[in-house]
């Protein structure tokens, strides 16, 4: 019986889906806790390669509970079109169980998200467009609409009136919009609440019932530490708590449910969006790693956008590891490396005349960083059939245990290619 949460310990795109879908085989539940269809998890096994963006990575194995807790922005369109796509691609029927608390994001959310990033322009702070910000911006105002709201029209339009009051005035004078009636909203709503009803319950009671009986239950982060609003590289964060301290909170669970947390590393860095980036390579060095990556698709699972990219950092990925308060670490794309003669990472940033090491610096200062890097043998071969530690190149075993001694943190596993199998377990 354990309660486990898979979070990142970067930027996001460190292979948690990969890692969730490998360590689903044996648990009973899979929650996804906090954010919205803005990211994506990539999962490559028997039915062929997918991108959820708002299906837990449960849903491949018929017999797991895949939970979308009180603290996602439940997108209602894409959890629907991911079912079904899973189902015309040979999949089994997912169990799937949608929080009545959660909260919904509208299409007004994603309005305003893009409104508002055309506006800011080269100032934008790169979202996704996914309506995230709005909706979590709304959620704290208090004007969100829960999941079991959409089962009480006359509820259901109050709640959208209070909301789109000040909005229109906004639509209106800042975008140059027309306003939006509530009543224009209510008839897609309701449709979409039907087809949600058979999944809708009370999954707090659900994940506590399965956690006194002593059931095997995932937690499953979206993004990474460095993109939490609070310890992250804000405002170039998301606005959710991407941490594992947040799971129990936005899955519903008690806070000492959890014994074992994965902060799942990526073995180079990457990241997608805007934002300081102190290892960032740039030019022909940058597009060899992307392309290389190849498999490891360097190009945002939502978005499509080719992937900043850069060598190991372990400054941030220590702090990144400490912040989620890992029990463990899995290490991601090992194999991606492969190529290199010499793999640089990078050890410290060079800041006003200092060398920086143990401290994560606040965004402003992050911006003027150099990356202090050192040297590590590569092994210029083809790791990826492997699945023993001790089958591995002798440079390549050093570069893990480098890892691991850099984040003061185990690594229980690593990872050597995007598939299901590719998974070596220490
Ligand atoms: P997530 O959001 O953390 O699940 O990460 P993404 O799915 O956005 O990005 C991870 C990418 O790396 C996906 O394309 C995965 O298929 C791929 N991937 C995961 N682990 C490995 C690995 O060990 N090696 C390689 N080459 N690719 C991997």
């Amino acid at each position: 019986m354990t309660v486990t949460a898979i979070v990142g310990a970067n930027w996001g795109d460190e292979g948690k889906g990969k890692m969730t879908d490998a360590l689903a085989a044996k648990s009973s539940f899979v929650v996804r806790y906090q954010g919205g269809s803005n990211a994506g998890h990539t999962i490559i096994n028997s039915y062929g390669k997918f991108a959820l963006h708002m299906l837990p990575s449960g849903v491949f194995y018929p017999a797991i509970t895949n939970v979308i807790g009180p603290g996602t922005a439940l997108d209602i369109d894409v959890l629907l079109r991911e079912r079904d796509e899973l189902l015309s691609r040979g999949v089994p029927e997912p169990r799937i169980r949608i929080s009545e608390r959660a909260q919904v994001v509208l299409p007004i959310h994603r309005l305003f998200d893009e409104l508002e990033e055309t506006r800011l322009g080269e100032k934008s702070f790169g979202s996704t467009k996914r309506g995230i910000a709005p909706f979590y911006a709304d959620k704290y105002a208090k004007l969100g609409v829960q999941v079991a709201d959409l089962f009480e029209e006359e509820r259901l339009l109050k709640r959208l009136e209070q909301s789109l009051a000040a909005k229109n005035i906004v639509l209106e004078q800042l975008y140059n919009r027309k306003p939006i009636h509530a009543s224009e909203l209510l008839p897609e709503l309701r449709s979409q609440a039907e087809k949600l009803r058979p999944y809708v319950c009370d999954t707090s009671s659900l994940l506590h019932d399965a956690y006194r009986n002593g059931e095997t239950i995932l937690l499953e982060g979206q993004l990474g530490a460095l993109r939490d609003p609070d310890h992250g590289i804000y405002p170039y964060s998301t606005s959710s708590s991407t941490l594992a301290g947040f799971a129990p909170v936005g899955a519903g669970l008690p806070p000492y449910a959890i014994t074992r947390i994965i902060a799942v590393v990526k073995a180079y860095s990457s990241c997608v969006g805007a934002g300081p980036f102190v290892s960032e390579l740039m030019g022909e060095e940058a597009d060899q790693l992307r392309r290389l990556g190849g498999d490891a698709g360097e190009f945002g699972a939502t978005t499509g956008r080719p992937r900043r990219v850069g060598w190991f950092d372990a400054v941030a990925t220590r702090y990144g590891c400490m912040l989620q308060g890992a029990t463990e670490a899995a290490l991601t794309n090992l194999d991606v490396l492969g190529y290199l003669e010499e793999i640089p990472v990078c050890v410290g940033y060079e800041l006003d005349g200092r060398i920086v090491k143990d401290s994560f610096p606040v965004t402003g200062k992050l911006q003027e960083a150099k990356p202090v890097l050192e040297r590590l043998p590569g092994w210029r071969f083809d790791i990826s059939h492997i699945r023993r530690f001790e089958d591995l190149p002798e440079s390549a075993q050093q570069y893990v245990r480098f890892v691991e001694a850099s984040i003061g943190v185990k690594v229980g596993s690593v990872s050597v290619g995007p598939k299901r199998e590719q998974l070596i377990t220490l």
